[in-house]
């Protein structure tokens, strides 16, 4: 069986260095906000090509954070793709504004810029645009906008660590930044973790402070803020991955690439489209078939594993039933959601899973024709 994703194998190749890592942290005694995370964070700046870098407990926080130190709230409103991870919707919904979904392209699953405008309105503050399944999006297209209309743009890069738009990394192109190192992240800490990013030398100040009780001096607290720091052990094991991250994303373009040469002569699965202006990290790899379930079931039998991300698009989720009828249509990100499938990707699988994989779909869409 090929699992989807096997992550004992990705963290096992730096057993010793963890523990090495978790030695390092116990020697210090300190545990929240020392060394380890300042470390990280400079590391993890320059890794971006951004001036500065603020470590917070998770990806949701991260983006989140951002909104809140904008002092984005109820009244306003803020666009996001209809089809992405719910997390870049609550979001939003946390520091109580509103999502607004614009639909995506087709083509590379992003959202689609053209689409925008028709978004806008006077209570728009902000769009976030995510680098959905490892590829940025449009940002020339989308910072064009939020200049013309005066709007903030923050990144959702959790899917996209290292990923280029036009040579420039992602993390270093809207306003500000938020990544996640969930452990299945391209970039994955061993539990929780995330991070800002970002030019704005007041804006990781402010975060820096919300981060940690609205606190910049131990015991004063100018604003009201909140816990969610990145603590020094995942710190420190984050600093052991970061080195490998380059080659990792190397590893899955070569099984892209040999996905997209093998797989490319069937006229009902659809392969990743990579734009031109793009370098693309393939945190996955979704093909697109209308026998999606089928094809699913087939793989399984055959011995691959597979996910769909994601089944149900946000805006047809339990959690904004109360709202679901202000959005209008969106059949772009439905029928995404109905075709989507996403194929192993891992940067520890063998040449020998890749190609079990690919005989695997090739028999499976052959049979359902
Ligand atoms: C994973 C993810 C997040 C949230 O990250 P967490 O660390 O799980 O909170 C946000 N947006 C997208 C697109 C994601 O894939």
């Amino acid at each position: 069986m090929i699992p989807f994703l096997d992550l004992k194998s990705i963290n096992l190749r730096q057993r010793e260095q963890f523990h090495l890592a978790l030695d390092a942290v116990l020697d210090s005694g300190w545990l929240i906000l020392g060394q380890q995370t300042e470390a990280f964070e400079a590391e993890f700046a320059k890794y971006c090509n951004v001036k500065h870098c603020v470590g917070v407990a998770n990806g949701l926080d991260a983006l989140s954070l951002v909104l809140k130190a904008w002092d984005i709230g109820p009244g306003d409103e803020v666009i996001v793709p209809s089809n992405t991870y719910i997390a870049t919707w609550l979001a939003v919904s946390q520091v109580g504004a509103r999502p607004v979904p614009v639909e995506p392209d087709l083509k590379t699953y992003n959202i689609n810029p053209e689409m925008i405008n028709a978004a806008i309105t006077p209570q728009t503050r902000a769009i976030i645009p995510v680098h959905l399944y490892g590829q940025s999006a449009n940002m020339e297209a989308i910072m064009k906008i939020a200049s013309d209309c005066n709007l903030k743009v923050l990144e959702d890069a959790a899917q996209a660590h290292g990923a280029l738009f036009n040579g420039a990394k992602v993390g270093s192109l809207g306003d500000a930044a938020g990544f996640s190192f969930y452990p299945g992240k391209n970039l994955g800490a061993l539990g929780d973790a995330g991070a800002i990013t970002t030019n704005d030398a007041e804006l990781a100040d402010k975060i820096r402070a919300l981060r940690n009780y609205g606190s910049r001096i131990k015991y004063q607290h100018e604003i009201q803020g909140y816990n969610c720091r990145l603590d020094e052990l995942q710190s420190a094991f984050l600093r052991e991955k970061l080195p490998l991250l380059e080659s990792d994303n190397a590893r899955r373009a070569e099984i892209a690439k040999k996905y997209i040469l093998q797989l490319r002569d069937f006229p009902h699965l659809v392969l990743p489209v990579v734009e031109g202006w793009s370098k693309h990290v393939w945190h996955l790899f979704v093909v697109r078939s209308p026998k999606r379930d089928m094809l699913q079931r087939r793989l399984l039998e055959l011995g691959v594993g597979t996910m769909i991300h994601y089944p149900i698009p946000p805006h047809m989720q339990g959690a904004y039933s109360d709202i679901k009828n202000d959005f209008g249509l969106m059949p772009k990100s439905e029928l995404i959601h109905k075709e989507i499938l996403s194929l192993p990707i891992g940067p520890t699988m063998s040449d020998e899973e890749v190609d079990k994989v690919i005989s695997a779909v090739r028999q499976a869409v052959s049979e359902l024709g």
